[in-house]
């Protein structure tokens, strides 16, 4: 079976077990680019304009990703998006421990299937998860982005091997313009590793 029917079906999957958030949410917000991508990005949870149209990334922050990426010469179709909680938490309340827990063993499959060579983890969510390998009760011991951002390790989850580069979420420049330079020479390190490694 190759990937894109793969994913289909733990997208069915996420659909019949009703999780936590489906009854607030409009969509379900899975995932988009390339199935079979070597770089895949992991963000937190859709925004108002995600949720309405169920792709991540779609909105101011997706604006911003889309400029880092370009900024390094990526598209969209070179790598994939995927984010912690795949349905919207109401008025993008940040997302509880269950929330998490019930959420992420499908994205641990996106994973799984696409077995990326390199994850971009956004913000402390998904940096702490991919970190805490995999483990949400772990999650708590991991430091904050702001000392692991920039720096690549080399990850073996499960006999999952991949290299991992933690980046601010591109919604903090919004809030913060200050580290727009941050994010993108962090952007830069990430195409210098790329170039380097795989
Ligand atoms: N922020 C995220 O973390 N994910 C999205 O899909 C949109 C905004």
């Amino acid at each position: 079976m190759d990937n894109v029917k793969k994913l289909e079906k733990v997208k069915e999957e996420i659909i019949k077990n009703n999780l936590p958030l489906f009854d607030t949410a409009k969509n379900l917000v899975f995932g988009k680019g390339n199935p079979n991508a070597k770089i895949m990005f992991i963000g937190e949870a859709p925004g108002e304009k995600e949720d309405e149209q169920g792709i991540p990334f779609v909105g101011s922050a997706g604006k911003e990703l889309d400029r880092l990426l370009s900024s390094i010469g990526l598209k969209i179709e070179d790598v994939y998006i995927a984010n912690i909680l795949k349905y919207r938490p109401p008025k993008n309340r940040n997302p509880s421990i269950n929330e998490i827990e019930t959420h992420t063993p499908y994205l641990i499959k996106q994973i799984e299937i696409i077995k990326p060579k390199i994850i971009a983890t956004l913000g402390n969510y998904s940096t702490k998860f991919i970190l805490a390998s995999f483990d949400t009760k772990r999650m708590k011991n991991i430091i904050g982005i702001t000392n692991l951002h920039g720096v690549v390790r080399s990850l073996n989850i499960n006999g999952m091997e991949f290299f991992v580069i933690p980046l601010f979420h591109p919604a903090a420049v919004l809030y913060n313009p200050g580290l727009k330079s941050v994010l993108e020479d962090d952007f830069i390190k990430m195409k210098n590793f790329l170039d380097e490694h795989l």
